[in-house]
């Protein structure tokens, strides 16, 4: 029988493979690696040629089939990717050059397309289990909200999320707290560290794994990268195509400021320019982690018309260092505005590195950094000059092209910002730079709820009395 199904190993042994339920299941390798498929394959020749045009399921279904194939049958993918992506990506002309706003989702950032998915094809991949599946999430304020979001209402499987009490912002822990079901915060007295190390604790505890199904949900899990490579191809085909996107419902425009209806408008008229078609495309990743560029590579492997990556970094700049000397060299976070890329040594680059080498990376990867004063003069610009409102992250990538283009390292052709989140998240940073920021349905929905969250210390049986009350 021929052996038909994606093989993954760890980015530490790649003598051992497993299936993707396994390696989605399992999260980190048991070798502490990060789990990569053996191939990355290629986009039919028919979707290559019409991703400008496909719709986003459409693209999901074909970028993410080779993957899973044997494993999730067609009609269950598809019915994942329709309840996962029901919002926007669009690709917008902003200025000289274009936005692939990825914040249209309901936490108002990108990693609702990764969580939402993995939700979904985590509760397929354990159908006929009779056991729930309990989640343990130790979040700063971001992860948390994207995986409780995700995992809402999602049959089969109970999620608890850890944060630090008082240390997160009314909206983030609204967007924890605030979804009752499936879903249960604890507000641990104590910092982020605390809330890992008890995380860890749990899941390492002998008689508590006798009693339940425990797991984490990651940021490193490969089921959360392969459906973020789905959004690289609709921005680059739209690209390279000609085509823009009409707005979606939360683009942060001035003249938006009535219209965020919350409704999705599905790619409903696409503009033709001649500005670019056929040229060669540039994408931009604001990056800290690097999970969202990896996606970005495979997009590119597998066919995606991309010629160029840039992998825009705050302070933390750990990568644009390396592929400037070929010499890794990992580091202490520093905070800086845009805090969720406060990343000083990026898991992914495991990742990166298990699949290209240096040169490979310098051929394809233009590395820029941007300090925090430019990322606030470049959030206030672009609010007088476009009438677009910038979050701290995605101003970074905005503020990585002019500098590039400054230094004539960009190639003629057209130029996307992937934007990470919804500057209505950063209200806080964004508004006393640009004005009143519009709010997306989605944020004032959450505003909305209450919290319901239990307080425990910062002490293992804490958490463990609490799981065995609620099991
Ligand atoms: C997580 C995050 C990033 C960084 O993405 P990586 O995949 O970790 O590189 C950038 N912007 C925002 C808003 C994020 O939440």
């Amino acid at each position: 029988m021929i052996e038909c199904r994606m093989r993954y190993y760890s980015t530490r042994n790649k003598n051992e493979s497993v299936n993707f339920a396994t390696a989605a299941l399992a999260g980190l390798a048991p070798d502490g690696g990060l789990f990569v498929p053996d191939e990355i394959p290629s986009l039919p020749a028919s979707a290559k040629s019409s991703l400008g045009s496909m719709g986003f399921c459409d693209i999901a279904m074909e970028t993410i089939k080779p993957y899973v194939k044997d494993e999730i049958p067609d009609n269950a993918l598809s019915d994942i990717v329709g309840s996962a992506f029901t919002f926007d990506a669009p690709f917008v002309a902003v200025g000289d050059r274009y936005t692939a706003e990825l914040f249209h989702g309901p936490t108002a950032a990108f990693k609702d397309f990764g969580a939402r998915f993995m939700a979904r094809s985590f509760s397929y991949l354990r159908r006929g289990e009779d056991r729930p599946l309990r989640i343990l999430v130790a979040t700063s304020g971001d992860t948390g909200g994207a995986v409780a979001d995700g995992f809402f209402e999602v049959p089969g499987i109970f999620v608890t999320v850890l944060y630090p009490k008082g240390r997160v912002s009314p909206l983030q822990e609204r967007q924890i707290a605030g979804l009752g079901k499936n879903i249960s915060a604890l507000a641990v007295e104590g910092s982020f560290d605390d809330c890992q190390r008890l995380v860890k604790a749990a899941l390492a505890d002998e008689d508590l794994k006798k009693r339940m199904s425990l797991s984490s949900a990651n940021s490193i899990n490969i089921s959360r990268l392969i459906p973020q490579a789905v959004y690289y191809s609709a921005a680059a085909g739209r690209a390279f195509a000609g085509l823009t996107d009409p707005d979606g419902s939360a683009t942060p425009r001035l003249t938006n400021q009535t219209s965020l209806t919350g409704q999705p408008s599905q790619y409903a008229a696409q503009t033709e320019r001649t500005r670019g078609k056929g040229m060669p495309v540039t994408l931009c990743v604001p990056s800290g982690n690097f999970g969202n560029l990896t996606a970005g590579l495979y997009a590119m492997k597998m066919g995606a018309p991309i010629t160029q990556f840039i992998a825009a970094t705050n302070m933390n700049k750990t990568v644009p260092d390396y592929l400037d000397s070929g010499e890794y060299l990992a580091r202490d976070s520093k905070a800086t505005l845009s805090n969720a890329m406060d990343v000083g040594a990026p898991s992914n680059f495991e990742r990166m590195a298990s699949h290209f080498s240096w040169d490979e990376m310098k051929r394809i990867i233009l590395g820029v950094y941007v300090n925090d004063e430019e990322t606030k003069e470049t959030i206030a610009r672009i609010a007088k000059d476009e009438g677009y409102f910038l979050d701290p992250h995605s101003a970074v990538g905005w503020k990585g092209v002019d500098k590039l283009r400054a230094q004539n390292k960009l190639q003629e052709g057209t130029v996307g910002i992937l934007c990470t989140a919804h500057p209505a998240k950063f209200s806080e940073t964004v508004e006393p730079l640009a004005g009143k920021v519009p709010v997306p349905a989605s944020l004032s929905r959450a505003m909305d709820r209450t919290v319901d969250a239990k307080t425990i210390p910062a002490e293992v049986p804490a958490l463990i009395d609490f799981l065995n009350e609620i099991n």
